[in-house]
C-alpha cells in the first residue's frame, strides 16, 4: 500500500465516524404519517394527563401570584435543561461543563419529564446523522404532527436507524447517574416539588398542580417538540438548503432560541443556534454566562469565514435564480458573422449600428431612442462604437445592456475586434454555476 493509499483509508475511517450526509441519502423517505403498529402508553397517558389538568387549570384555577412567577421561572429551567443540556450539550458536546453544571442540567432536563439526557442525546445524534430519512426518529417528510408528538407516542413501521456513537455519553457518570434513576428525577422535579414549594410555602397545593405543573410541562413540551416540528417547517433556509432546517424568530421565541436550525444543523458543534448578537438565543446566552462564571469551558463556535461560506452560496444560488428570469443578449456563438458588404447592404432596409464589433438593429427602436431617431438613421450602416460611449453621448449602462439585446450578427474581421465593451455590464457579474451543482 502506498503512502497516498493509506492516507485516503485514514480519510474515510475518520469520515465513517461522523454524521454523513451520503449514508442518509442512500436511506429511503417515508412522506407521510407512517402507519401505526401500536401506543407507547406510558407516554401518552402522561402527556394527555398533563394536557387535561393544563387546560382545566387554565380555565378554572387561578394560580397566587408567586405560584404564577415559579411556573414561569420553572418552565425556563426545564426548558433549558433540555436545550443546553440533553441537547447542545450532550448530542452536539458544543461545550464543555463542570460537574455542578452537569449536576444542574440533569435535574433541570429531568424537571421537563422527555426522557433522559442520555436518550435525548441518543435520539437526536441519529436524527442529525439520518436527517429527512425514514432513519431520522423524526422525520420532517412525515408532517408536523408525527415530528411534533406522533413519534414521541405511538409504534410506526417506521424503524429509526441506529449506529450513533454514544461511548463519550457513557463516560459522564452524572449523565448516567441520571439516566439510570429516570423514573425518580421526573417523580421528584417534574412533579413532586413543582406541586409542594407553592403548597407548602405559600398554601397554594392548586396552583402547584395546575400552574407550576400540568401548564409548566404543557408549556414545555410543546417548546421542546417545536425544535423537531416547526423548526424543519417554517422560515428561510440562510446557511443550506439541502434538508428541511429552517431558520425563524417565532420558532426561537418558542425554543429557547432553538429556532435558528438551518444553522444547527450545518453547525452542529456550535454552542450557538443564533450566531449574530442580536437573534434571540437564551441557550447561547445562559451557556455563555456559565462560560464566564467558570462553569463552563471551551465553548465551540464554527470558523466565521465556513459561516459566511454557507450564506454566500445560498445568495448566489438566488442571484443564479434571479438571472435565469431574466432575458439575455444572444450569445456570440450563435450569432452570425456577417461580411461587410451584406452589412452595408441590408442596413439600406432597417437601421443597423455597429457597435463594438456587433450589428445592431436598432429599427424597432427609433422611436424610443431618447436622443431622437435622426441620430440612429443617420448612422445606418455605421460603426458607431466611438459615438456611443462618449463621442455623442456617453451612454449609461443600461442603455448598453438594452443594445446588446438588439444584436443580430458579428462584422466579420470587424472594425472593431470584440473587447473592451463587448461583454454588456450586466453581464460582467454573471453567476456561473459548477456541472456538480444540484
Ligand atoms: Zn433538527
Ligand atoms: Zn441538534
Amino acid at each position: 500500500m502506498s503512502p497516498d493509499q493509506q492516507d485516503l483509508r485514514l480519510a474515510s475511517t475518520r469520515l465513517t465516524t461522523q454524521p454523513s450526509a451520503t449514508m442518509a441519502a442512500s436511506s429511503t423517505r417515508t412522506e407521510h404519517f407512517p402507519t401505526i403498529r401500536g401506543v407507547k402508553w406510558p407516554n401518552m397517558i402522561s402527556i394527555v394527563v398533563t394536557h387535561i389538568l393544563a387546560i382545566y387549570g387554565a380555565l378554572y384555577v387561578t394560580p397566587k401570584r408567586n405560584t404564577a412567577i415559579l411556573a414561569v421561572v420553572l418552565y425556563f429551567i426545564s426548558t433549558l435543561g433540555i436545550t443546553a443540556g440533553s441537547h447542545r450539550l450532550w448530542s452536539h458536546r458544543s461545550f464543555k461543563a463542570s460537574a455542578p453544571l452537569r449536576l444542574f442540567l440533569v435535574l433541570a432536563g429531568g424537571s421537563a419529564v422527555q426522557g433522559s439526557a442520555y436518550w435525548w442525546a441518543k435520539v437526536h445524534r441519529s436524527h442529525h446523522r439520518y436527517i429527512d430519512t425514514d432513519k431520522d426518529p423524526y422525520s420532517a417528510q412525515r408532517g408536523f404532527l408525527f415530528t411534533h408528538v406522533g413519534w414521541i407516542v405511538f409504534y410506526t413501521d417506521v424503524a429509526p436507524g441506529g449506529g450513533v456513537d454514544l461511548s463519550d455519553l457513557h463516560k459522564d457518570k452524572i449523565l448516567m447517574w441520571q439516566h439510570n434513576n429516570r423514573a425518580l428525577v421526573w417523580l421528584l422535579c417534574g412533579y413532586i416539588l413543582p406541586v409542594v414549594i407553592p403548597g407548602y410555602f405559600w398554601g397554594d397545593w392548586a396552583g402547584g398542580l395546575f400552574y407550576s405543573t400540568a401548564l409548566r410541562l404543557t408549556a414545555c413540551y410543546h417548546s421542546v417538540w417545536c425544535i423537531n416540528s416547526l423548526a424543519h417547517m417554517l422560515g428561510e433556509a440562510p446557511f443550506d438548503d439541502k434538508h428541511t432546517p429552517r431558520d425563524h424568530l417565532f420558532t426561537a421565541l418558542v425554543t429557547m432560541g432553538e429556532g435558528y436550525h438551518n444553522f444547527h444543523h450545518q453547525f452542529p458543534m456550535d454552542y450557538r443556534n443564533a450566531f449574530r448578537w442580536y437573534q434571540y438565543d437564551p441557550t447561547k446566552w445562559f451557556i455563555a454566562a456559565c462560560g464566564a462564571l467558570g462553569l463552563a469551558s471551551n465553548l465551540r463556535k464554527f470558523p466565521s469565514n465556513e459561516v459566511n461560506k454557507g450564506i454566500f452560496t445560498m445568495r448566489a444560488k438566488e442571484l443564479r435564480a434571479t438571472q435565469d428570469s431574466l432575458q439575455w443578449p444572444t450569445p456570440v456563438e450563435k450569432l452570425p458573422i456577417v461580411t461587410w458588404e451584406n452589412f452595408q447592404e441590408e442596413s439600406k432596409k432597417r437601421t443597423l449600428l455597429l457597435v463594438s464589433g456587433f450589428i445592431h438593429d436598432v429599427t424597432n427602436f427609433l422611436e424610443e431612442h431618447p436622443g431622437g431617431d435622426r441620430l440612429l438613421t443617420a448612422h445606418t450602416g455605421k460603426d458607431v462604437t466611438a459615438k456611443f460611449f462618449g463621442g455623442v453621448y456617453d451612454h449609461s449602462h443600461a442603455a448598453h445592456n438594452l443594445l446588446s439585446m438588439m444584436r443580430v450578427g458579428i462584422l466579420q474581421g470587424g472594425v472593431e475586434t470584440l473587447g473592451e465593451h463587448a461583454v454588456p455590464p450586466s453581464q460582467k457579474y454573471y453567476v456561473s454555476v459548477h456541472e456538480d451543482a444540484e
